[in-house]
């Protein structure tokens, strides 16, 4: 898991215009710049850019923005998390590993996987639940939703 830190570094380090300018070539239109869209093929730029802001628009056939991320995103085709990873390591970006995170994901699937959940009928456990499987409690705690998936 990547952590948050390193999301926020790469949004807050990673300039909208120098991403794209690996893409296309860029137009200073006022304080803005514009090109024509990476994403989508065109031959007058409807691709906007706004530095102060550090996001993209395409007024284009995209009809769509966003930020650095974003635009990877969809121009590499790659997840979001392996988007933040594309832009950290190309910007020098140290990536942090969030650790604590993967241990609590992995105990989770643990966890279901040890009290087979799906295995469970609904409405059997809602009221003794308690009773039943103290563990299954503490675990998801005062997850509402969960208590109304068995009580259907
Ligand atoms: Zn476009």
């Amino acid at each position: 898991m990547l952590s948050n830190r390193t999301i926020e570094l790469v949004r807050l380090q990673v300039n909208i215009k120098d991403v794209v300018s690996d893409y296309a070539t860029l137009q200073s239109s006022g304080r803005k710049f514009k090109c024509c869209c990476p994403l989508h093929n065109e031959k007058t730029p409807s691709f906007h850019i706004d530095p102060v802001r550090n996001t993209w628009h395409c007024f284009g056939a995209c009809g769509e923005g966003g930020d650095a991320i974003s635009f990877i995103e969809k121009k590499e085709k790659l997840s979001f998390i392996e988007a933040v990873r594309f832009l950290a390591k190309k910007h020098n970006i140290p990536v942090e590993e969030d650790t604590q995170v993967s241990q609590h994901v992995q105990q989770r699937a643990l966890l279901e996987e040890q009290l087979h959940l799906p295995q469970l009928s609904k409405g059997s456990a809602s009221c003794s639940l308690t009773h039943v499987c103290p563990l299954l409690v503490t675990f998801w705690g005062q997850n509402e939703d969960f208590f109304h998936f068995l009580a259907k």
